[in-house]
């Protein structure tokens, strides 16, 4: 990136710039070299100037929330990374049982604020350490998926306009949507179900509780590896489970021995480590149930 764009970068979004940044502080996984700037941004206003300037300058761009379904590769990002932050992007309002998020609010603080507002529906999507942007993109779903009640969406579009989009407008399917990949979720909007507190906070927990006994939450990982293979069938987690590759390892990257569908970073994986123990464990499934295992995780 030339002096020239850094200085208009600069002046556009002041402190909130880091050039040549380290990803991996970034991710669930603590993995990923450097990417040619990473970029905090804060309001609508300088989130459209800031696309606009960089798309005209030619330059990638890739919009993240918490990272946690990204591999970023020691190569790093040749492109600028971008976060919404701030009171709009990562706040929230309630209006009636209808919430309006922002896209970059952490999906565990709006959950929380709508089980103390008496709002239900959300609570199903407990324990997944997402954003809003990248829950409703991936349509992140544990008990429920996060697309259940939502309402519209406000994106940042293509052609640099802001404009809502209603949920029939947008398709959803197993850990995916419609979202073309230069459209950017600002704001999503979901009709929730009055319940009394006291019932979304022992649902809350309960489901916290069964995640934290069954997944290895507190470690760094970037939730399932692979895609499951649909009802009626095991899960992938089994099968890799039931091929012996629990704690198996590649480097630092290991297979977790709580749930076999999660890699660790032990300490200072790299993503080749972690891609060639994803290739092991595929190879091995493929040679004990023939079934090919599709990654789940976004490798950048
Ligand atoms: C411990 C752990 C447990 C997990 N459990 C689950 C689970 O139970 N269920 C589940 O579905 N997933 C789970 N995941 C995976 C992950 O949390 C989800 O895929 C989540 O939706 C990713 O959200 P994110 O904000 O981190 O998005 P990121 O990983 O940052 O990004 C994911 C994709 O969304 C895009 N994106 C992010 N923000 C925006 C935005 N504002 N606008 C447009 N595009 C955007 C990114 O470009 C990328 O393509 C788990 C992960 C971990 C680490």
């Amino acid at each position: 990136m030339n002096s020239e764009l850094q200085k208009k970068l600069i002046k556009l979004c002041g402190g909130d710039v880091f050039f040549d940044y380290s990803v991996s502080s970034l991710t669930s996984i603590g993995i990923g070299g450097n990417a040619n700037a990473w970029i905090k941004v804060t309001d609508v206003e300088t989130l459209r100037q800031t696309v606009d300037l960089l798309k005209r300058a030619g330059i990638k761009m890739k919009v993240i929330g918490n990272a946690s379904n990204i591999l970023v590769r020691e190569a790093g990002f040749d492109g600028v990374i971008i976060k919404l932050s701030g009171d709009f992007f990562s706040g929230s309002k309630i209006k009636n049982n209808v919430v309006t998020a922002g896209g970059g609010i952490s999906l565990g603080k709006l959950i929380i604020t709508c089980c103390r507002s008496g709002l239900g529906g959300l609570e199903g999507t407990a324990g997944i350490p997402a954003t809003i942007g990248g829950a409703v993109k991936m349509n992140a779903s544990y008990k429920n998926a996060v697309s259940e009640k939502l309402l519209r969406v406000l994106i940042l579009d293509k052609q640099g306009k802001y404009v809502s989009r209603g949920k029939e407008e947008i398709e959803f399917g197993y850990r995916s949507s419609s979202f073309g990949g230069e459209e950017i979720i600002v704001q999503a909007e979901f009709c929730l179900e009055k319940v009394p507190s006291e019932v979304l906070e022992k649902k809350f927990n309960s489901y916290i509780r069964e995640k934290t006994r069954n997944q290895p939450l507190t470690e760094k990982t970037l939730g399932c590896i692979f895609k499951n293979q649909g009802k009626g069938s095991p899960s992938s987690g089994e099968l890799i489970d039931k091929s012996g590759m629990k704690g198996a390892r590649r480097g630092a990257a290991m297979v977790s021995r709580k749930h076999a569908n999660f890699i660790v970073n032990t300490g200072g994986a790299s993503s080749g480590d972690v891609i060639a123990l994803m290739e092991d464990i595929q190879k091995k499934v493929k040679n004990v149930f023939k079934i090919n295992l599709k990654p789940e995780i976004e490798i950048l």
